[in-house]
Formats: C-alpha cells, structure tokens, sequence
C-alpha cells in the first residue's frame, strides 16, 4: 500500500516538495491549499494598467540553477537572462555592490572605517561606518522597525563594500559574496513572459501528471488539539486516518493563530507595510545599467528599492521604474509623491520630473524580534509533540527566498523518504 504524504500549504517549498514526493511510487502526495491557486504569493499587482509581480523578483544564478532546470526542462518555462547589476545607494551616490572601498565616491569613503575585512553576524556598524553613515543606517532601519539591533541584519553585510567577506555559511551569503568577488558577471534569469505568476498555472499541471492530487479551496486549522481540513466551512474527516508523514509548509502565523492568538496578536506591533510605486520617465532618458537599487536615502528613508521593469519586458514601449518602500506607519502618500518625484530626478541625474504612474500598498509582512519568534517557535514545537507527532515543520515567520525553498523540498525529501 503507498504512503500518504499530506502537504499543508502550496506554496514554492509545497510545491517542490510534493514533486521530491512524487518521484518515488511509493508515496501517494495530496497538496492542501487554501486559496484556488498554487504559490499565491506570486500573485501580480496592478499598477496603472499594467501588471508586475509585488516587488521585484529574479532568480539570481548560479544559485538558483537547478530551479532553472527544472522549470525549463520540466514545464518549458522559457527564460530570459541578464547581468546581475546590483546597486547601493548612499544618499544620492549610487555604488555597485561589488566596488572595492578604493573606488567609492570620496564622500562616501570619508565615512568608512574597515576596522575588519571580514563580516560575521556578531558585528556592529562601527566596525565599518562613521558617525555620519552610521545615523543614515540608523534613519533607514526604521522603515523595518524601532530596534536596530533587530533589522541591522538588513543592512549588514549588504553595504559593505565588495572588498569585506562574509564568512557564513548561508548559501545566500556564499552567493553573494561570489558576486562580490568573481571576475565574470553574474546572471539572473525572469520568465520570458516577466510575471512570476507564470509559474503558478505550469506547477499545477506538472504536479497532476505526476499524480499530485491537489485540494483547492482547503483550509487548515489547527483547533481542538487537532488538525483539521474545511471546504466551504464544511470539516473534511476523509483525510485524517490516513496521514503517514505531514508537511507544515506555510507560514507558521497560520498555525500560531488557532494554538495561541494571543501571541499572534503581538505581531501586530511589527507589522510593516509595502507599497509599490510605479514612475514613468521620458524614454529618451539614458539610465545607467542597473538590476535593482537598494537604497538608503534621509530624504526618503521608506524608499528601499528601484528597479526598472522595462528593461525585462516591453510595456508598450514605455520606460517604468518600480519603487518598493516599506513603513512601520500607513504612508500618506499625496505628502510623499513631490518628494519622491525630485529625489528620483536627482539620484537618476534624469532631465525632466519623473511621473508618478501609481502607487500603493500591496502587502503586509510581519517583522517579530528573535525572542518573540523562538517562544513561538517554541509553543508550536510543543502542541505538535502532544497532538499531532506526525507533523514536520521548518517553523518559518517570514518570506523566504526561491532558492531555499528547492533546498528545503530537497532536504526533507532526503531526510524523511
Ligand atoms: C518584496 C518581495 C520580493 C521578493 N523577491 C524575491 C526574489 O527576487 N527572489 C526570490 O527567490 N524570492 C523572492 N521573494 C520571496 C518569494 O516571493 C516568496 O515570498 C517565497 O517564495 C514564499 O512564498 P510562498 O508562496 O512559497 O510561501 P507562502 O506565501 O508562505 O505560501 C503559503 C501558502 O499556504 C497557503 N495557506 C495559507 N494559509 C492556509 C490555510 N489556513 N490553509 C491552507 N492553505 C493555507 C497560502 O494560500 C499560500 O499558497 C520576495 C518576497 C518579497 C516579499
């Protein structure tokens, strides 16, 4: 007889996997989803008439080649490739992310102190920064939230100039650190079509030729010292009997909710909002080549990310830029827009005012400290233990990047097959 794998949660990690799952016979893999589509946080926005994916999105090589392969060879997901021409900005001085502290502007470099040329998780800005640029991490940080200590692992490692290693072991980190140091230019690869959504139909069919059988519209609760599966809040009792291995594979919010609302409702205080800002400029306008900015500006501390769409698709021959910002507050956003306006100008040295095409908020994401995740990590590990044995966590609170969610499917596949 085949073993029931239960999958709770298509997202990314989900979806791949059930297919690790579905490579050997003997396992029978059914995926729960809540939603009626598989890795909804790929969902598009509109901006203006046009939709783009929530922010940008890129698979970054060689990092994210197997992922590559798969869609490719698996679901003929065609790609297109580029340089991978990340960018910092300081004020107004925008600096590639692997130029050597010698090559930095000369006011920017006169507020750099390398005391080390090695980063590892323990250290502090003034290690590597002044006073000046330690105030300007410090403004920018509260986008993110009020404890610096908490969000310096958002800036640290990744303004310090291209001649500081990191020496973690972090596959992310170890990515980064070739895209520092290598002499060849570094890819990413977007779906030729640009949406990530692309994705999402192409997984669903691939999962059911594999025998996957997925459950639309299903919600997981975690209520009564059980857990337990609704359609149309309706229980379903069919699956409970016959679940040998269960994978958890949302965000653990979802489970914290039913055992502990209580902490759930501490969330609330590290709630941050995304917004998503689309400007048009003049398509004469010569920019210089970049794949994404991520930015630290006084005059706009919630701005922390530019990208150009236009340089992956063709939006009717017109030249956009994506500004991402993030605030612990609702933005009003009439009081921001002139500002947004001449900064951009400015940064960009662009001939005419950029237009503001639209701009809004387009996800919450919650933020908790390291105490507050580990009692919750903490209580779930425990309701699991005397309820539910059966089921298998990673415990995650936050978005996690594409690449280690292949990782992870591969991981526990080997681990628990
Ligand atoms: C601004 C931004 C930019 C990003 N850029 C990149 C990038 O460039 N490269 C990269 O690799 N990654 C990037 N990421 C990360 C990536 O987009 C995803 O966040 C990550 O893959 C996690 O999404 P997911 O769908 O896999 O997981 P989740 O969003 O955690 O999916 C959870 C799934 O479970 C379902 N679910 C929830 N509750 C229930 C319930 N009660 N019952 C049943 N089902 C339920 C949901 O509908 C959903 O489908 C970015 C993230 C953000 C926020």
């Amino acid at each position: 007889m085949k073993k029931n794998i239960y999958i709770l949660g298509g997202s990314l990690y989900g979806c791949f996997l059930a297919y690790q799952f579905s490579k050997n016979k003997k396992y029978k893999v059914n995926l729960i989803e809540n939603s009626d589509k598989l890795i909804s946080s790929l969902n598009p926005i509109s901006l203006g008439k046009f939709k783009f994916n929530n922010g940008l999105h890129i698979f970054e090589l060689p990092r994210s080649r197997n992922i590559i392969k798969f869609f490719k060879k698996d679901m003929k997901i065609k790609f297109k490739f580029y340089n991978n021409n990340k960018k910092n900005l300081f004020e107004r001085n925008i600096i590639d992310y692997s130029e050597k502290l010698s090559n930095w502007p000369e006011n920017i470099k006169k507020n750099v102190n390398l005391k080390k040329k090695i980063y590892n998780s323990n250290q502090n800005l003034k290690d590597y920064f002044k006073n000046d640029l330690i105030k300007l991490f410090k403004k920018s940080s509260l986008r993110f939230s009020n404890k610096f200590n908490e969000s310096k692992r958002l800036f640290l490692p990744y303004f310090l100039p291209g001649d500081v290693k990191d020496i973690s072991k972090d596959e992310g980190m170890i990515y980064r650190n070739l895209l520092k140091t290598s002499k060849k230019k570094m890819r990413i690869a977007i779906p030729k079509k640009y949406l990530f959504s692309s994705l999402q139909n192409p997984m669903e069919k691939f999962l059911k030729k594999r025998g996957v059988e997925i459950y639309f519209k299903t919600k997981i609760t975690f209520k009564d010292n059980l857990v337990r599966f609704y359609k149309k809040d309706k229980e379903i009792k069919i699956f409970k009997e016959k679940m040998d291995k269960v994978f958890f594979c949302s965000n653990s919010a979802v489970m914290l909710k039913d055992l502990y609302p209580k902490y759930l409702s501490e969330l609330d205080k590290v709630r941050i909002f995304f917004y998503n800002c689309l400007v048009e400029i003049d398509k004469k306008e010569k920019i210089q080549n970049f794949s994404e900015i991520i930015c630290l500006n006084s005059r706009l501390q919630n701005m922390n990310r530019i990208s150009c769409p236009s340089n992956y698709f063709n939006f009717q021959n017109r030249k956009f830029l994506q500004i991402e910002l993030y605030s612990k507050k609702e933005l009003i956003l009439e009081n921001f827009k002139k500002d947004l306006i001449s900064e951009i100008k400015e940064i960009l040295s662009l001939q005419k005012k950029p237009k503001i095409i639209d701009f809004k908020k387009t996800r919450t994401i919650f933020s908790p400290d390291k105490f507050w995740t580990k009692k919750s990590i903490k209580k779930c590990k425990n309701w699991i233990k005397k309820n539910e044995k059966t089921i298998i966590s990673r415990f995650n609170f936050l978005p996690v990047n594409m690449n280690k969610t292949w990782i992870w499917a591969k991981e526990d596949f080997e681990k628990y097959s």
